[in-house]
């Protein structure tokens, strides 16, 4: 018959989701720091490890009026740990040229929230830094 599949490398982006819970929290904490930016890790559960869970923060992350500072250096080697999450004082949740360069360094999957920190105001990357849905549990 002869029919051979290709074995092109696949990449396999995890479909992430997130709680509700933690997505509130996201919010509840940008709004505390603004006009400051906030910043923080995103954990997975253990068991399926696709469901974003909790925000670990960083020691030494500044949140300052131009950009968060993530200090990656500082972070624990935790597998758990898949991306970042990071708010912008403005209503624009689009990612800028410094973001994507933090995106493709580091994780698979990114949060930025935009003022007002609310349903509809935040979007999702994938590690490239295109954006990507990700599911409300
Ligand atoms: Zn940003």
């Amino acid at each position: 018959m002869g029919i051979f599949k290709s074995k092109k490398p696949t990449f396999s982006q995890k479909q992430f989701k997130i709680t509700h819970d933690c997505l509130s929290l996201i919010f509840e904490s940008a709004k505390s720091v603004y006009p400051r930016e906030f910043a923080a890790l995103l954990r997975v559960d253990d068991l399926q490890k696709d469901t974003i869970v909790e925000l670990e923060l960083l020691p030494g992350t500044i949140s300052g009026d131009s950009h968060a500072i993530f200090q990656l250096h500082m972070r624990p080697f935790d597998l758990s740990l898949v991306g970042t999450i990071h708010s912008h004082p403005s209503p624009f949740a689009q990612a800028s040229e410094a973001d994507i360069t933090l995106f493709r360094k580091y994780g698979s999957v990114h949060i930025i929230v935009a003022y007002p920190f609310q349903d509809g105001t935040w979007q999702a990357y994938d590690g490239q830094g295109n954006p990507i849905h990700i599911d409300v549990v």
